[in-house]
């Protein structure tokens, strides 16, 4: 069996196209989502419709929960506020009322899905090193904890009884006597200097799990951004992937 994780889509139409049929043609069978449906891109809504349609196991990233009026947005920078402002005035209430009711976990089978640290989903905190990775394995009792929020992808093992160690590497073994905490990147807006949407597809017959690059045209993308009058730093990130 298949499955693929993906996280951080912000409202990229373009870069979700190109992951869900990348999904399609890895005949995934389950799709998990970290979050961050929203927020920052052009297709909010269409985005919302895609993954529903999907039917992926969803968890509420901090836009999702900021465009619901879940939470506020006083600890949003001045760009970040400015889309979640502009998103809501794009959507319709069933849209909001789904960003809404997503919970901020998600236990399915072996993997536990949240979007920030599972120790503290509501703080939105940013787990970014080793240290902070180890200090979260305690937190959850799946075998893989599943995370977005930075837009980076990391990925960390501990075998019983030894260090957590992160994994260098695409493509990885996931050992039976080994807990792991994946962050799966971002489809919708990359930080790590790859502009290409990242997801991750498991391999749960053969345990094995690989990092993916997708390549899909930015440049429609950010077009939109700048006619629905978005801040133009949302489009120019996109090409680098920063
Ligand atoms: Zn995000």
């Amino acid at each position: 069996m298949r499955i693929g994780i993906f996280s951080d889509v912000h409202s990229n139409l373009e870069a979700l196209v190109a992951v869900l049929s990348f999904f399609r043609e890895k005949e995934v069978q389950w799709l998990l989502c970290c979050g961050d449906v929203v927020g920052y891109g052009p297709n909010p809504e269409k985005c919302i419709e895609l993954v529903r349609i999907s039917r992926a196991k969803v968890v509420a990233g901090n836009h999702d929960w900021a465009v619901a009026g879940r939470i506020g947005i006083g600890s949003f920078n001045s760009i970040a506020a400015q889309a979640v402002r502009w998103t809501q005035t794009r959507l319709k209430e069933q849209e909001i009322s789904y960003l809404r009711n997503l919970p901020l976990t998600e236990d399915v089978g072996p993997f536990h899905l949240v979007h920030s640290a599972p120790s503290s989903p509501s703080l939105w905190e940013y787990i970014t090193t080793l240290e902070d990775a180890e200090e979260e394995m305690g937190s959850f009792i799946a075998d893989i904890c599943f995370i977005g929020h930075t837009h980076i992808p990391f990925a960390v093992e501990r075998i019983s009884g030894r260090q957590a160690r992160i994994i260098t590497g695409s493509s990885f073994e996931l050992r039976p006597d080994a807990k792991y905490l994946i962050n799966v990147g971002s489809v919708g807006q990359p930080r790590n200097g790859d502009p290409r949407a990242c997801c991750l597809v498991i391999d749960w017959d053969e345990r094995r799990a690989e990092f993916h690059r997708l390549k899909y045209d930015f440049t429609i993308t950010q077009k939109k951004i700048t006619t629905a009058g978005l801040p133009a730093f949302l489009a120019e990130r996109l090409a680098t992937g920063t």
